[in-house]
């Protein structure tokens, strides 16, 4: 199977050589097809499996397709609200998810933002404020960032949850099902999780369409 194959567009196919990826994973040959289709996902995936691509590259593809039937923008695109929203329990995987994100998106115009706690706000603000199509985010530094009116939710699209379980482990999960209000009803959600324990079943069965695809 190639990237191809699974009806990758040309600007993305070239980032990915560019990566040095010459085929997908068997995450990726799962995850991508139905990602492309719009379908929820649910999948038990460890780092290291190319799980990241899996939903970068399709999220890519989908948001950059309706890009195309949109109007140029002409204040240069600083009132683009968010429309795909990742969430990550670390700085270190929002770090690497955000320049995931900025390699296999090099020849697309999407703008990408990441956030996450334990340094100070303000060169994230400005980021924000240049406008967004894809936030990288960690659960605390979200909400503060919501809570100061700095980031709204409310044209979010596509919805990424990475390693949910360790959202769990790290005491995250009411800032979880607190930004998970935020979101409109009406969206794709990707659960990515290494084991399903029984509080992020009870996210995935409220949160996740019944015709989701699972991969496990
Ligand atoms: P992840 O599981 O997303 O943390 O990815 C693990 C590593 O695999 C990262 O260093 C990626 O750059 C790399 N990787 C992801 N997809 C592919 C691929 N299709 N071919 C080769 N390497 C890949």
């Amino acid at each position: 199977m190639t990237f191809k194959e699974l009806h990758i567009i040309e600007p993305i196919l070239r980032a990915l050589k560019a990566e040095g990826y010459a085929e997908p994973t068997p995450i990726q040959e799962q995850a991508v097809p139905s990602v492309l289709t719009g379908r929820d996902l649910l999948a038990c995936a460890q780092t290291g499996t190319g799980k990241t691509a899996a939903f970068a590259v399709p999220v890519l593809q989908r948001l950059n397709a309706e890009n195309q039937q949109r109007p140029a923008q002409p204040d240069g695109g600083k009132a683009r609200k968010i429309r795909a929203l990742v969430l990550t329990p670390t700085r270190e995987l929002a770090l690497q998810i955000f320049d995931s994100f900025r390699a296999y998106g090099r020849f697309l115009r999407l703008r990408c933002c990441v956030v996450f706690g334990g340094v100070n706000q303000n060169n994230q603000v400005q980021a924000l404020k240049r406008g967004v199509d894809i936030l990288v985010a960690t659960p605390g530094r979200l909400n503060d960032l919501i809570g100061q009116g700095f980031i709204q939710l409310d044209q979010v699209e596509i919805f990424v949850l990475d390693e949910a379980d360790r959202m769990l482990d790290m005491g995250f999960i009411n800032d979880v099902k607190k930004v998970i209000a935020q979101i409109p009803q009406e969206k794709q959600t990707l659960l990515f999780s290494a084991t399903i324990p029984p509080e992020i079943q009870e996210i995935a069965d409220r949160v996740l369409r019944t015709d989701k695809a699972v991969i496990e």
